[in-house]
């Protein structure tokens, strides 16, 4: 390898290699916990990278070593690998030959850049002080990978010092990496209510328990929540998405179904938000003589970006891009992301991976059936990731 040769250059020149994988993936979406051809074909080209591999974990989830020659700290890039249950609506040769399953958020991508970036660094072996683990975790889109795979040991042995992780972002031109410090995705819980009181004749009142009335003063009830309880500095949400109860207008109701959600940019604001919505509607449902039976999913957690490592990240994008490149990004992503789990174990560094063209019409947002995104980010996304581990190993 030519030492005078810049990581982006060596990236650019595995760019055919890039497509090709990201391609074949993208031909053969998988389900999460169902990504068994993609965790073979990463495991397969990671062992003839001669790293150390390990698959099987958490299902599907398939995590490579890379040891430097001399001893120092360990460094864990992670890629997602799983598709969504969508119907793809692109008309390209690479479509997704998977009735109603398609790779609509760019993990496709990112796992042939993990693969790039394992390729640039495996060469670089003999420089790098400490060890590389590249995470290949399974089902981000749910119910979550990242904390089986945790549970499966992969911050452990060695212990993992820093993480770095990528989103491809069709709404930031190609060429330009955006990273938000601090909180850097939402969290989100999702809550679904019965309220049952006693059915009964509309016209006589007092012999029933009416859920209508209950459900009317628990929905204007919670709204004080955000209002009264949190700091109005901190910002959160109560959403109440449906309401559902009741036969005909003459007949006093049995029960009502509402369901909602709740969002926070902090876990522990998430958690105060469920404690006090439980309470609230337990205590106002009771004075109304009903009761109710709460049923609060978890969402994942922000993703918290530690400011060490996005200053290794965003140095890096800088050396290799020019600085008008990179930006700070003012405002959380919206959405939750899996990799938080991984964020709030480990000092992390999430950052957006711009993959938009106007030009050639890659600028539909994640999850759309025509979601697509310019395969030029993808050199990038290897650089950046090569530069930034021989920054912090180097
Ligand atoms: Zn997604
Ligand atoms: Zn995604």
């Amino acid at each position: 390898m030519d030492r005078t040769m810049s990581v982006l250059t060596e990236a650019r020149l595995l760019q055919p290699k890039l497509v090709a994988w990201r391609r074949d993936i993208h031909r053969h979406p998988e389900l999460g916990f169902r990504e068994h051809r993609t965790a073979r074909i990463v495991a397969n080209h990671l062992s003839e990278l001669g790293l150390e591999v390990q698959t099987g974990l958490a299902v599907t989830g398939v995590v490579g070593l890379l040891k430097g020659s001399r001893p120092g700290p360990t460094i864990a890039l992670r890629a997602d690998m799983d598709a969504l249950p969508i119907q793809e609506a692109n008309v390209v040769d690479y479509a997704s030959g998977e009735e109603g399953i398609m790779h609509a958020c760019g993990h496709d991508g990112h796992t042939a850049m993990l693969m790039g970036a394992a390729e640039v660094l495996a060469r670089h072996r003999d420089r790098l002080c400490g060890q590389i683990k590249f995470i290949f975790q399974p089902a981000e889109e749910g119910p979550g990978g990242a904390e089986p795979m945790i549970e499966a040991g992969v911050l452990e042995d060695p212990p993992v010092d820093a993480m770095i992780a990528l989103h491809l972002h069709t709404d930031i031109p190609t060429g330009q990496v955006a990273i938000k410090y601090g909180v850097a995705s939402t969290c989100a819980a999702g809550f679904e209510l019965t309220i049952t009181g006693k059915g009964g004749h509309g016209a006589v009142p007092h012999k029933a328990v009416d859920p209508i009335v209950a459900a009317a003063a628990t929905v204007m009830a919670v709204q004080s929540i955000v209002s009264r309880q949190i700091d109005p500095l901190q910002a959160a949400v109560i959403t109440i998405g449906t309401m559902e109860g009741g036969y005909r207008s003459n007949v006093i109701a049995h029960s009502v179904k509402m369901t909602g959600t709740m969002r926070s940019l902090e876990w522990d604001v998430l958690l105060f938000l469920i404690e006090q919505f439980t309470f609230t509607v337990r205590q106002v449902t009771k004075a109304y003589g009903c009761q109710t039976e709460i049923e609060v999913e978890h969402g994942y957690p922000a993703v918290v970006n530690d400011e060490t490592i996005c200053r290794v990240v965003e140095h890096a994008a800088r050396s290799l891009l020019g600085s008008s490149s990179v930006s700070r990004a003012g405002q959380p992503m919206l959405g939750s992301e899996d990799f938080a789990l991984f964020s709030l174990k480990c000092p992390s560094c999430f950052f957006r991976l711009g993959a938009q063209n106007t030009d050639r019409g890659f600028t539909q947002a994640w999850h759309h059936p025509s979601f697509d995104f310019d395969e030029e980010a993808l050199s990038i996304g290897v650089a950046v990731f090569s530069q930034a581990v021989l920054d912090y190993c180097c």
